[in-house]
């Protein structure tokens, strides 16, 4: 099928002119220094589906990052090398491509990261996941345009297939089983047959991949779309297990990610969000047991952690009779997205209220007087100051004061109860300074 299919009119089609230039101008620079030069993987996927697809991934049949220097020069680029990988990413007036070298790989056991050595494109592309992004398409002057495809991707593109290149493939590298589940679900394709054999057999070796990779992962999955389509798939299969047995890939999951993106006001919701939810049933300890194994990042981890101790509360915030100082009282100092995905979550429409009290009004209430003037009005700095503003707070919250002075009267009650005598000087400084 090589060479068949040429695409020059469909990049013009579906990338823009600028890039659609810088390829042109790449792809030259690169023969001039006689090297191979190819447009690959996703965006070669997508151009095909009819997609834009703007991350650009270009390999060259040699020094990536000299080429990368020549044409930064060229397009007055911004450019970013890793020599440890031989990569440059490129950005130019909000525009940016990724250049690789081709390489050629080999693992020394499962799960580890690959030994590479540079090589050619064909050697690239097989060492890639999927048939479907294992194509490239010629960006040099006289073959530009032309689809490589060595594996039958292009088919199992109309096949609505994700299908490995062999058989060992999640053996080297698991985190394939995860990128498989994202592209079948995205795509609303089928994992193919023998394939789909292999990831059943071979779903204990992600135990083999660094945690560090998994978490790697399970973003990407929630950064999709519709997440809930891969967990639920990746529960069917097993996969989701892998990372912690009592997790839920269930119709519950499903019906509160989709919820969370209607309550969300940036689209789509944070991941915390969406892994708050996903680690909702899990207990304390389960919950502690995630967060080392993924080592996830500390303030994610507190949101999880906010969340399962909020959930500890929702009974008591379920009651009635509570003041709204006392809803005050058990949900500040809890982070906003472990509240919003315990408000999601709750089935007691009493709580929910006492929750939407909260955000809606609750969090914004401060009283009149400020520390300032609580010393003014003769309070000692130190402990005092916060004890009485929390005092002054809470009758805000429950109508008790609604005027700056029904708190300065509540402020020469507590002096006085404190038998704090005011001098006279300060008895009606905080009046004087009224507007
Ligand atoms: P997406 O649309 O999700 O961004 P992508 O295909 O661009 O998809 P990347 O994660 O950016 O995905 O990877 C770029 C390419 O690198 C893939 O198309 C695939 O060919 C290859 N690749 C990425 N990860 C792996 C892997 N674990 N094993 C083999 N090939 C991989």
């Amino acid at each position: 099928m090589s060479g068949a299919i040429n695409l020059s009119d469909t990049i013009e089609k579906y990338l823009p002119a600028e890039l659609g230039g810088f390829m042109r101008l790449a792809g030259e620079a690169a023969a001039g220094r006689k090297q191979g030069f190819y447009l690959v993987g996703g965006v070669v996927r997508d151009l095909l589906l009819g997609q834009t697809n703007l991350d650009l991934d270009l390999v060259v049949e040699g020094d990536a990052i000299a080429l990368g220097q020549a044409l930064a020069q060229a397009r007055q680029a911004k450019i970013t090398a890793h020599p440890r990988f031989n990569t440059a990413k490129l950005q130019w007036d909000g525009w940016s491509v990724d250049i690789a070298t081709a390489r050629s790989e080999s693992y020394a056991r499962p799960g580890a990261l690959p030994d590479v050595k540079p090589g050619r494109i064909q050697e690239d592309l097989s060492r890639r996941d999927f048939t479907i992004n294992a194509m490239a398409v010629y960006l040099s002057p006289g073959r530009y345009g032309e689809l490589i495809d060595l594996y039958g991707g292009r088919a199992d593109l109309e096949r609505k297939l994700v299908r490995v290149l062999h058989d060992r493939s999640f053996i080297d590298d698991a985190t394939r089983i995860w990128r498989g589940l994202r592209y079948e679900q995205r795509l609303d394709f089928q994992l193919e047959e023998n394939t789909l054999r292999l990831l059943q057999r071979d779903v204990s070796m992600l135990d083999t991949i660094s945690g560090d990779r998994i978490r790697n992962e399970l973003e990407l999955v929630l950064k999709e779309k519709l997440p809930e389509k891969v967990l639920r798939r990746a529960e069917e299969l097993g996969v989701l297990q892998r990372l912690h047995p009592s997790l839920k890939g269930n119709r519950w999951l499903s019906e509160k990610l989709a919820q969370a993106r209607h309550l969300s006001h940036t689209s789509p919701p944070s991941i915390g969000i969406y892994l708050a939810l996903l680690t909702y049933r899990l207990s304390g300890q389960e919950l502690e047991c995630l967060i080392s194994y993924l080592r996830l990042p500390k303030s994610l981890s507190q949101v999880l952690r906010d969340t399962i101790s909020l959930k500890d509360t929702l009974q008591a915030l379920a009651d009635p009779e509570l003041k709204p100082s006392q809803v005050y009282q058990m949900l500040h100092g809890c982070s906003l997205p472990a509240i919003t995905v315990n408000l999601l979550a709750c089935e007691a429409s009493t709580a929910s209220q006492h929750i939407h009290l909260f955000l809606d009004k609750l969090r914004y209430v401060k009283p009149a007087l400020t520390g300032d003037s609580l010393i003014l009005m003769g309070v000692a700095p130190g402990p005092g100051v916060k004890q009485v503003l929390d005092l002054l707070r809470q009758a805000r919250l429950n109508g008790e004061a609604t005027a700056k002075r029904d708190e300065q009267a509540m402020v020469s009650d507590w002096l006085a109860r404190n038998r704090i005598k005011v001098p006279a000087d300060k008895s009606n400084v905080e009046r004087r300074h009224e507007p």
